[in-house]
């Protein structure tokens, strides 16, 4: 699979998972999250790598605008390690790019 494609669907899952655990919600994500998940899909849209990319902390670019960064960081830190159990080939996968 394509690396942005790719990359979409994890950061799919991880907002998933950060809105259900944190927010408490089930089927759909609060607006904020909603926004996030829009706005980091967007991102991967318009990588200017596209499958060349590397990983995301370890662009020079920081396409995030500061309060999208900090809120993204939040959310790896918080589901980046419950990924391991909930999705261990996307979040292995996720570690190795
Ligand atoms: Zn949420």
């Amino acid at each position: 699979m394509a690396k942005i494609a790719s990359e979409k669907i994890t950061v799919e899952l991880m907002i998933n998972l950060y809105c259900r655990r944190k927010h408490g919600n089930r089927s759909s994500l609060c607006p904020k999250c909603a926004e996030l998940k829009e706005y980091a899909l967007e991102r991967l849209d318009k990588c200017p790598f596209g499958d060349e990319k590397p990983a995301c902390k370890e662009c020079k670019i920081h396409c995030y605008d500061a309060e999208k960064r900090n809120q993204i960081k939040d959310l790896m830190r918080f589901s980046g390690p419950r990924m391991l159990l909930y999705f261990p080939y996307e979040y292995v996968r996720h570690k190795l790019q």
